[in-house]
């Protein structure tokens, strides 16, 4: 094969260089994946640490010279080991649950350095949040605005906080992780935040000076966040002007990634321009939560062929992953590149659906995929599973969790041990404590 090399537009995602020799970013060829799934078993999840701390450090610079932070969004990928690494690089969180900020907390991010999103919000997880002095609340509802002023007032302290605009803006992405239309869940109108902030005093101890937007995942596109910033803009500068001081503008996530060979992500440097023309002029602090942008291209999963079968109407390649390890194409019909390792790649090729062994149709992978002919117990590497991967893992079929490891170069660390049996059963107890309800 030719040594064509796929570029990314921007120069400082080097990491994610393709080229169509092995097909796997650059990040992983230092690591012997054949050795590394020989020792720790498949299904594995990799992630490669450099080219996570590129993407970081390419939106860190695309921000330079805006007051902006980054809150990496914790359920793209909550592992311990990845938020450190972000975390190094000077990321703050954003978290949607009690459980998401013990992980940040636990990773080293600053309290003050979290922001609290999620449209429903339990007593519980706000009075954590309160009692650990979290940086901001996303605020999506009436109901939740007046929780924090009761949870706050009880403590004696005050609640800093945005209200997140529901923009009805139409993302074009998957229905599924659309979030700024308005008949979707998400968010307020700017009507309805416009008289939270004229009523404002009703909430004495929450301090409400912020505006915060998400409107979806996957974007490929940048123009409907451009829609969806001016709308912030003029309201951030219509509530100034009523005397409204707003101190910090959350732009939410969603940015694309480059899931399948040739497709077109938008990059670090034309978002920060978008924000840095729609927000011109604005004085408080910028916020971005991108969770997906960060981390999705600098994970893969390894996976070992169990069987090729030959149904009665297609060609199927059975791999020992399924969808409780990777849930991205069943829940949204998405393309993963899959590129067999070692000996297979220089097969001729051959049209497959490839499945896990999971008891469901929708335990597939890819449908009529061509792919180097493969064999039982080759090695396979479905990439770009880094974000929403491991984080949507389940047990489905009692299939343990797979492990996690990090590689850095030509070495590797083991952040997630692959679940015992025993630790997948622990809780379930026999109905012998019985008691009255
Ligand atoms: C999920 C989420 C994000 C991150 O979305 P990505 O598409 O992974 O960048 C950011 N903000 C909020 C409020 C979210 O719910």
């Amino acid at each position: 094969m030719g040594a064509a090399i796929f570029f990314w537009s921007n120069a400082l995602d080097q990491g994610f260089t393709r080229d169509d020799h092995c097909g796997l970013p650059e990040a992983f060829r230092q690591a012997d994946l054949p050795a590394l799934a020989a020792r720790e078993g498949t299904p594995l999840y990799v992630y490669a640490a450099p080219a996570i701390r590129q993407r970081v450090r390419a939106l860190r610079e695309a921000l330079s010279g805006l007051d902006a932070g980054i809150r990496y969004a914790v359920k793209a990928n909550g592992n311990g080991a990845v938020l450190r690494l972000l975390a190094e690089e000077g990321a703050g969180a954003d978290i949607v649950s009690g459980g998401e900020l013990e992980r940040a907390l636990r990773a080293g991010i600053a309290a003050a350095d979290i922001v609290f999103s999620g449209v429903g919000k339990s007593d519980a997880e706000i009075a954590l949040a309160l009692d650990v002095g979290i940086g901001r609340f996303n605020i999506e509802s009436r109901a939740e605005l007046d929780a924090i002023q009761r949870i706050a007032a009880a403590r004696g302290v005050t609640a800093v906080a945005s209200v997140r605009i529901n923009p009805d803006v139409d993302a074009m992405t998957h229905a599924k992780i659309s979030t700024g239309k308005a008949e979707n869940k998400f968010g307020v109108s700017i009507a309805e935040a416009r008289a939270w902030f004229d009523a404002k005093a009703q909430w004495p101890d929450v301090r409400l000076d912020g505006l915060h937007m998400h409107i979806g995942s996957q974007l490929l596109s940048l123009d409907p966040v451009r829609e969806a910033l001016a709308r912030m803009a003029a309201f951030w500068k219509e509530l100034a002007a009523a005397g409204h001081a707003i101190a910090s503008i959350d732009v939410g996530g969603g940015l694309g990634v480059r899931y399948r060979e040739g497709e077109q992500a938008p990059d670090a440097r034309e978002y920060a321009d978008a924000i840095r023309q729609a927000l011109a002029g604005f004085g408080g602090r910028i916020l971005v939560e991108p969770g997906r942008w960060l981390v999705a291209e600098a994970g893969i999963v390894l996976t070992r062929v169990l069987l090729e079968k030959h149904g009665q109407a297609r060609r199927f390649l059975v791999l020992d992953a399924a969808m409780n390890d990777l849930l991205r194409p069943s829940l949204y019909d998405a393309w993963h590149d899959i590129v067999p390792l070692g000996a297979a790649a220089a097969r001729e090729s051959a049209t497959y659906d490839v499945v896990g062994p999971v008891c469901e149709t929708g335990d597939t992978f890819a449908t009529a995929r061509e792919l180097p002919r493969c064999e039982a117990g080759d090695l396979v590497a479905i990439l770009g599973a880094g974000a929403y991967g491991a984080s949507m893992g389940s047990t489905y079929n009692s299939r343990p969790l797979p492990a996690e490891v990090l590689v850095d170069g030509d070495r590797y660390a083991v952040v997630r041990r692959r679940q015992s049996l025993d630790e997948m059963l622990s809780g379930e107890q026999p109905a012998s404590d019985w008691r009255r309800t």
